[in-house]
């Protein structure tokens, strides 16, 4: 079974969120269980110049918008898996990876391309496994070349969503320059009057995957569907969950190289090390009895922040500690510094992005906050239970799906979860949670629960073979 795994973003090269975790680990992943699996992803300013072991092909060219575009193609297994990296600077060396007007044109020509690049590396992979809206062209490509080349006659498309709510929306107007002119190519595309890059993904594909049961579920609901729910609901038997997985040779605190000092779920002395060593960096008084709250985010609405803003004055007045990690819309990361001009004693705040400090964070940390609105999957969460920190979510997606309540009775339960998006009932686990932070035997129950779960890639990476064998009866 050969697989080509196409991705806008993917660790080391390049991440701005679990994407980039996934979609790093995924080949390497099916590798594991026999799978001839590749991954093909940019090559952004962002990756790092020792991560491109070598030049693969120097001249990849691309006929695109009426010109033949010479594009340079380099080599990796920095992943652990036989990795492709795009480079064409006119698109890719950008400050930032997202966020230009145009990224729909960027992500056209890097489907376009890495088409162009499966034909020129040989056989014709089985399946091809498309990610989130950044590759619904290659999609819709896919489906038309079946008809015209035999080389792709037999290659199956599977597109996993990550998150619904990036569609990709553009001027269907521009169709016809990318070169999707044909009436089946524009009503792959064609939504609420616009281009959709994810529709088209979402339509032109021959199976549909996303990263939890619960999230597969949601959003073929209005409230969840982002206007896309009657497509999914259409296509319900083509749409399967399949949890992500942890990449636990990134995520271990047995030996985790940015950690100061190591634990597991046996001997769990280490990780006090690391609360220490947390408190000092973020220059706090070190009092290793009172409770780390913290959280690792993107800071945008999806991630719950108006209820961790109306939560943390009453989190402060327990006299625990607030550490926070994230970027994003400005008010939420004025909140933060704000909170922490009011409590430099108790609050913790990096505003940016910071691989080594996520780390130093999961493993410091007592509690991990993550009341989102919407979580596809989420990783953090399962971060966490590796980590011996407690997650405090609410119950959705992937949240509810690997996250189970605490009974203290019974010793069951990994963590503890809500579900009305609303400051008292988050409020509510977050007491809990702290009655039971003062319990020292219950405590280590609940951390060995979640330190022991196996949300390895493994399982993931297993039901996702049967997936396609089921679409190329291989
Ligand atoms: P999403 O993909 O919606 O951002 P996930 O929980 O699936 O949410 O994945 C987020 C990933 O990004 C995690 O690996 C998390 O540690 C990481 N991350 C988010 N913000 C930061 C940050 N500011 N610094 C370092 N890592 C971050």
């Amino acid at each position: 079974m050969r697989v080509a795994v196409i991705s806008a973003e993917a660790v080391p090269y390049s991440k701005t969120g679990g994407l980039g975790d996934v979609a790093g680990a995924l080949p390497k992943a099916l590798r594991s269980v026999g799978v001839d699996a590749f991954l093909i992803t940019p090559c952004y300013l962002q990756t790092k110049g020792e991560y491109l072991w070598h030049t693969a092909i120097d001249d990849l060219w691309v006929d695109w918008r009426g010109q033949r575009f010479r594009a340079k193609v380099f080599y990796s297994e920095a992943n652990g898996s036989p990795t492709f990296l795009i480079d064409a600077p006119e698109y890719f060396h950008r400050d930032s990876i997202y966020g230009y007007r145009e990224d729909y044109e960027r992500f056209a020509f890097f489907n376009h391309a890495a088409l162009e690049l499966i034909r020129r590396l040989g056989a014709a992979p089985d399946v091809v496994h498309l990610n989130d809206w950044h590759c619904g062209f290659a999609a819709v490509e896919i489906a038309h070349l079946r008809f015209w080349e035999s080389y792709w006659r037999n290659t199956r498309t599977f597109f996993s969503i990550h998150n619904l709510a990036y569609q990709g929306a553009f001027d269907a107007g521009e169709l016809w320059k990318f070169g999707f002119s044909s009436d089946f190519e524009r009503n792959a595309f064609a939504f609420n009057g616009h281009a959709s890059a994810l529709k088209a993904g979402l339509s032109a594909s021959d199976l549909l995957s996303t990263v939890s049961n619960r999230y597969a579920f949601e959003i073929q609901t209005a409230q969840e569907g982002y206007g896309l729910d009657w497509l999914l609901r259409e296509r319900a038997d083509r749409l399967i969950g399949v949890t992500n997985g942890v990449d636990y040779d990134v995520w271990n605190p047995e030996k985790d190289s940015y950690l100061g000092a190591h634990y597991n779920a046996w001997n769990i002395e280490g990780k006090r090390e690391c609360k220490r060593q947390l408190l000092e960096q973020f220059s706090l008084p070190v009092d290793l009895e009172r409770p780390i709250f913290a959280n690792i985010t993107r800071l945008t609405a999806q991630k719950g922040i108006d209820l961790m803003m109306a939560v943390a004055g009453e989190i402060l007045a327990t006299g625990s500690y607030i550490v926070s990690l994230g970027s994003g819309e400005q008010k939420y990361e004025d909140f933060w510094q704000r909170l922490r001009d009011y409590a430099p004693n108790q609050v913790g705040v990096f505003r940016g992005y910071n691989e080594d400090l996520a780390h130093k964070i999961e493993a410091g940390a007592d509690m991990f906050m993550m009341p989102s609105k919407f979580e596809p999957c989420g990783l953090n969460q399962m971060y966490s239970l590796r980590y011996g920190t407690i997650p405090i979510v609410r119950a959705v997606g992937g949240l509810d799906d690997t996250v189970q309540n605490f009974d203290a009775v019974s010793g069951t339960g990994n963590g503890f979860k809500f579900r009305d998006y609303s400051p008292d009932k988050f409020l509510e686990k977050i007491y809990e949670a702290l009655f039971a932070y003062y319990d020292k035997d219950a405590w280590r129950k609940m951390q060995w629960n979640g330190m022991t779960v196996d949300n390895s890639w493994e399982n993931a990476a297993r039901k996702y073979v049967g997936l396609y064998r089921m679409i190329t009866g291989k």
